[in-house]
């Protein structure tokens, strides 16, 4: 989460299931996704702990949703959470987040 917008928000950790290939799991070389973060789900998926209970969080964050959070693996998230919503730094918004957003009584981002 690199800007103010996201800094604040959180919505999106704690909004929809975030599944991603076991490619993006840390391995004894390779930086990544701590497998003690994920449950299995199938041969090649994981998913982030936390994504799928009711209401959904993501263990990875901390803070208070629409306040301050922050991702506690930045560098290493998977690409789901790269993808997502990638003008969101510069203040623009897309229909995935003004839909998480919405979802925690936020207005959509402003252009
Ligand atoms: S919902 Fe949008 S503004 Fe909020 S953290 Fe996710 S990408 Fe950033
Ligand atoms: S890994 Fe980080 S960016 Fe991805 S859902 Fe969890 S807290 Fe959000």
């Amino acid at each position: 989460m690199p800007d103010f917008a996201c800094l604040s928000c959180g919505a999106c950790c704690a909004a929809f299931r975030v599944d991603f290939h076991r490619a993006d799991l840390a391995t004894g070389e390779l930086p990544g996704v701590p497998a003690e973060l994920t449950v299995p789900l199938t041969a090649t998926l994981v998913r982030l702990r936390g994504t799928d209970e009711a209401p959904p969080r993501c263990v990875a964050l901390e803070g208070e949703i629409g306040k301050k959070v922050r991702c506690t693996i930045y560098q290493q998230r998977p690409g789901p959470c790269r993808d997502f919503a990638p003008y969101a730094p510069l203040g623009i918004g897309d229909d995935a987040c003004d839909r998480a957003r919405r979802r925690h009584g936020l207005p959509p981002l402003a252009l």
